[in-house]
């Protein structure tokens, strides 16, 4: 990948006159059978410009509750587009479209009117879920019949794609805006590409300019993307292989309980029980050992990636075992403790 970046062909790419860039783009629009698209330089570029191309002031935009969107974007929806969010539970990061019917609002006096829904492909905080196809094409087609815009944040679309074995194509049709990160499992260093209409991608193309995402000679990185397109989209499945393997193992483990029995792509979340150990000093002791995982508040989050193997993934089985093994009595919740009704330690 460092090889193709440092051999790319370059131009101003603010001109549309870089070719790299050019090539990378026709690329991905035809791999998600959308008419164009504008290379960004991060996935939450490409949502916040979404966002603020789709919706004006006031008006409103629904998402499942955990969305990078809504929770991961520094509120960036707010700060910069003034659109309202207005958010579902969702199930697994999915919603129905019966869900999305009840909370469409046609806008009046009083209410600001929905004219977006945005989806996530996978779902990142609901452990790297996939929506099933079908469900994605009822949620846009009610979103249609509301007269709503779709979009489609597809910072992982390629590990669907790979998790279902259906095309980029099937699962963003009826979605009108839809973009894939090139800096997530495909593993180029930068990277994102928005895709949609002629007529949508020229007002977006105003915002990629006003945010300063508008660049010079992104050949460079435009061509570590097109490498990570045709080299690491059907390696993904090993990154699928080796969540699972995780998770396996983390069943296996006292004091641990997983988020889901088998993790649909590359993200596993687990949880701990029966001890009261604070994240930080469970995350402490894992990289004092050696091993790197996060925190994200609604449990513990591991990401395979391409740097990993199955290899690795034993390793840090061991050192999640050996840190559990070494938990002391004051680290364990005692059973009477809790069936007092005393309150939990946590909060005295
Ligand atoms: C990472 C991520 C983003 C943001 O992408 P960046 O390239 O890091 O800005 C947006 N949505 C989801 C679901 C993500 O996982």
């Amino acid at each position: 990948m460092r090889l193709a970046m440092s051999r790319a062909e370059v131009g101003d790419e603010q001109k549309g006159a870089d070719p790299t860039v050019s090539r990378l783009i026709a690329t991905v629009a035809g791999l998600l059978g959308k008419e164009t698209g504008i290379f960004l330089p991060s996935g939450t570029m490409c949502n916040v410009i979404s966002v603020v191309t789709h919706c004006g002031r006031g008006e409103s935009v629904i998402m499942e509750t955990q969305s990078h969107l809504m929770r991961s974007e520094a509120g960036g929806l707010s700060a910069i587009t003034g659109a309202v969010p207005e958010v579902i539970e969702g199930e697994d990061g999915h919603f129905t479209a019966e869900q999305l019917t009840r909370h469409f609002q046609p806008g009046s006096r009083y209410t600001p009117r929905t004219v977006l829904v945005a989806v996530e492909q996978s779902c990142n905080m609901a452990g790297g879920t996939v929506w099933p196809t079908a469900k994605l094409a009822q949620v846009a087609a009610c979103a249609k019949s509301l007269g709503m815009n779709t979009h489609m944040d597809g910072a992982r679309l390629f590990n669907a794609v790979v998790a279902s074995g259906e095309s980029a194509k099937v699962h963003c049709q009826g979605y009108d805006s839809v973009w894939v990160d090139f800096s997530k499992g495909l593993g180029a260093p930068f990277g994102a590409v928005l895709c949609g209409t002629e007529e949508f991608m020229s007002r977006a193309w105003a915002w990629k300019h006003r945010l300063g995402g508008a660049m010079r000679q992104a050949g460079m990185m435009a061509a570590g993307c097109l490498y990570a397109l045709e080299n690491n989209i059907e390696r993904l499945e090993i990154d699928h292989a080796n969540a699972r393997l995780l998770n396996d193992g983390l069943k296996r483990l006292p004091f641990i309980k997983v988020k889901h029995d088998h993790p649909e792509s590359n993200i596993v979340f687990f949880n701990l029980v029966g001890t009261d150990l604070i994240p930080e000093t469970f995350l402490k002791r894992l990289l004092d050992r050696g091993l790197k995982i996060g925190f994200v508040g609604t449990g513990y989050r591991a990401v395979t990636y391409a740097d990993i193997t199955a290899v690795h993934i034993n390793d840090a089985l061991q050192i999640i075992a050996s840190v559990l093994d070494e938990l002391d009595e004051k680290d364990l919740i005692i059973p009477s403790q809790t069936t007092t009704g005393a309150a939990p330690r946590s909060c005295r």
